[in-house]
């Protein structure tokens, strides 16, 4: 058997990609994870521990726990040359094969127990408050009115949406279904419209839309989406790889184009798509099958072509309900309540790493 453990693989991004890449190869190669956070963070559970603050003790995995036989630097790439990705922290790091899974930039703590202490802080917000505006109508701001709603439903949530419908990256009927919802548990959604967070303090509670309406709010949260994680390689060698959208442009073996020894997974790349953490697994799982084979010297006829995925979406809607939309046809209740909104994929994902699902036993 072909032994390649003195080959350099480096994988930036600590997301669900590049993680369980990492994790797969970190017996075959010598293996270094860069990521400027020292844990992984189940992104798409994050709405539930800001009403359960203790959800996030199984969210946030140390990437150590996960990763026992490679490297983790806790920094940000910031520029790639041809064998060598430069840190943040300023170290070089050579490489022979290179994975960039940087998806989306998160400003959150580098340290776990801050991550967690930001929860608490985002809970008490909400506990200490009788009404709560939430910005942006995509998954987050819908995921997160809904917890809210239904563990705080004494509390009075508005959303306002800058777009003509909510969860504008799925179709419309789940955003007529979204919206029934919502209003049948009271929450106030204003479309077509924008607030000025710059002109108004929480102190004041009152804060004005675009459209001139007024919403009294004790706090808000901003939720509109995160930017990708690809400016760091605006000045580098994959400049020219980049679209218009700054996403990273990858052939269907899922490598950079025109670049043999680099590959992209997860929401950094061009793939067409919706982007789900789902799927950036099975790109994790083709590029390290095309890997190995391109280590072994295998003809490239022989590597795995990824074949983009249907439209398949679940938002939660509170802990028992959620929207499921499939390529023909869209459900909302209980059914993608069952699926998704109880456990929000979190054991699961933790299997995945081969970690205990419930570590503390519940
Ligand atoms: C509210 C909501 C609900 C969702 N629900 C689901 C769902 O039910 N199912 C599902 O499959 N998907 C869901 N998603 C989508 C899912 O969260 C993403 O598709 C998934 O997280 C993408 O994974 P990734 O590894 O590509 O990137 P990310 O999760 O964005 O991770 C990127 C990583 O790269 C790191 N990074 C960024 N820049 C740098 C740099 N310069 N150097 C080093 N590291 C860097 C970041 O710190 C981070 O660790 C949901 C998303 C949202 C917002």
């Amino acid at each position: 058997m072909e032994d390649n453990r003195s080959k350099k693989l480096v994988v930036v991004g600590g997301g669900i990609g590049g993680a369980l890449l990492a994790k797969s190869l970190q017996f075959d190669v010598d293996l270094v994870l860069i990521d400027p956070k020292e844990y992984f963070e189940i992104t798409w559970a994050d709405l539930r521990s800001m009403v359960e603050p203790s959800f996030s003790e199984r969210i946030l995995i140390k990437h150590t726990d996960y990763l026992v036989n490679g490297r983790v630097i806790t920094s940000s790439a910031v520029n790639i040359t041809d064998k060598e990705v430069l840190t943040e922290d300023g170290q070089t790091i050579v490489y022979d094969y290179l994975v960039i899974a940087t998806g989306h930039k998160d400003p959150i703590p580098t340290r776990r127990k801050d991550r967690i202490e930001q929860f608490q802080q985002d809970n008490e917000k909400i506990k200490s408050s009788n009404s709560v505006l939430i910005v942006g109508g995509g998954p987050s701001g819908v995921e997160l009115a809904a917890e809210i709603v239904v563990d705080y439903p004494e509390k009075k949530v508005t959303l306002v949406h800058r777009g003509p419908r909510l969860l504008e990256f799925i179709g419309q009927k789940a955003s007529t279904k979204t919206l029934d919802w919502l209003t049948s548990k009271k929450v106030e959604v204003l479309l077509n419209q924008s607030v000025d967070l710059n002109s108004t303090s929480e102190d004041e509670k009152v804060y004005v839309t675009s459209g001139g309406e007024k919403i009294a709010a004790d706090c808000h949260f901003l939720c509109i989406g995160k930017p990708l994680g690809s400016s760091w390689l605006q000045e580098s060698i994959l400049k020219e790889c980049l679209d218009k959208k700054g996403q990273l442009m990858v052939d269907e073996n899922l490598r950079v184009r025109g670049h043999s020894n680099i590959f992209a997974i997860g929401d950094i790349t061009d793939v067409p798509e919706i982007k789900q953490g789902f799927l950036a697994q099975q790109h994790a799982g083709v590029v390290a099958k095309n890997l190995k084979l391109l280590m072994k010297g295998a003809k490239e006829s022989k590597f795995v072509k990824y074949k983009p995925s249907s439209t398949i979406a679940i938002v939660s809607l509170g802990r028992k309900q959620g929207v499921l939309q499939l390529p023909f046809a869209t459900f909302s209740g209980c059914i993608p309540g069952m699926i998704k909104s109880k456990d929000l994929f979190v054991g699961r994902t933790r299997k995945t790493l081969g970690l205990n699902p419930n570590p503390d036993g519940n």
